[in-house]
């Protein structure tokens, strides 16, 4: 049987971006006799709202999405991702870093997928792992874990190449995870068989079956679709203006009926579905 989740995070209102996600996810569980399952990726105690949680449940109950169990929350879970941490840190596979986002900045050569890449500037260092963050050796863990490979349904399949991530941090200075390790572990622990997510992710799966194959987890099947862009081809964003889907409920639309449109194509003056199915980026 196969089970997708939708999985928002709630620092943030949803906009039409994360509606179009979710009835995905919903649709094809739906449509193959399988599961929906919603998880709230709270992680980051700092930034998600409590609030917020409860308006996203609020929203996808408007557009007339079912899930099915209880909504898990990562903020529930923070000991297994320690745990998975210590299998990594046993491994020799992660070691401390105390670099800030300046540090990397300035000592940063190249781009990855998520930006400027770390150098490895704490790598063989003696840094003190006191409240540091902690980074997967990478070179180290895929020599470890040998080639992969994932599949994606709409690009077919990939040969893993987590590598262009560099030295990614996995257990945050202020969470004992990252959403790369949190969303592979929760993915696994709930038996997801086909991770359904928008294209900006797809890169991120390299590192996902990485760590799976590191901790010896079941591989799911991907399915990255492509997200509703505007007419410049930039993603939605509340930020530009696009609105919440919390902002609409209380205005009155018809939420389901907005998602019927959705499906059928129908999107808002200056919304459109992107292209782009497996760009690599
Ligand atoms: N929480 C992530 C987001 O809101 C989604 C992560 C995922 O689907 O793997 O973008």
């Amino acid at each position: 049987m196969i089970r997708t989740r939708f999985a928002p995070s709630p620092n943030g209102s949803l906009h039409l971006g994360h509606a179009w996600a979710a009835i995905v996810a919903h649709d094809l569980a739906r449509a193959r006799g399988g599961e929906f399952l919603l998880r709230i990726e709270d992680i980051d105690g700092a930034r998600s709202r409590t609030e917020l949680a409860e308006e996203h449940l609020a929203d996808l109950s408007w557009l007339g999405l079912s899930w099915d169990g209880p909504v898990v929350r990562q903020s529930a879970r923070l000991e297994s991702y320690a745990l998975a941490a210590e299998r990594l840190k046993a491994l020799g596979l992660l070691y401390p870093c105390r670099c800030t986002r300046a540090d990397v900045l300035a000592a940063s050569r190249a781009d990855g997928p998520d930006g400027p890449l770390y150098p490895g500037t704490c790598r063989g260092q003696d840094v003190d792992p006191e409240g540091a963050a902690w980074r997967i050796d990478m070179a180290r863990a895929v020599r470890m874990a040998g080639p992969l490979e994932w599949t994606d349904e709409l690009a077919g399949p990939q040969q893993a190449a987590p590598e262009r991530f560099g030295d990614v941090v996995l257990v945050r200075k202020d969470a004992p995870a990252s959403y790369h390790l949190a969303a592979t572990l929760d993915d696994a622990a709930d038996g997801v068989t086909l991770v359904t997510r928008g294209l900006d992710l797809f890169a991120a799966s390299h590192v996902h079956r990485l760590l799976q194959a590191l901790l010896g987890l079941p591989v799911p099947v991907w399915h990255h679709h492509a997200l509703l862009v505007e007419a410049d081809g930039r993603k939605l964003a509340k930020r530009r203006g696009s609105p919440s889907l919390a902002d609409l409920r209380r205005a009155g639309e018809d939420g389901r009926a907005l998602a019927d449109s959705l499906r059928a194509g129908n999107f808002p003056a200056g919304i459109s579905l992107g292209t782009g199915v497996g760009c690599a980026a």
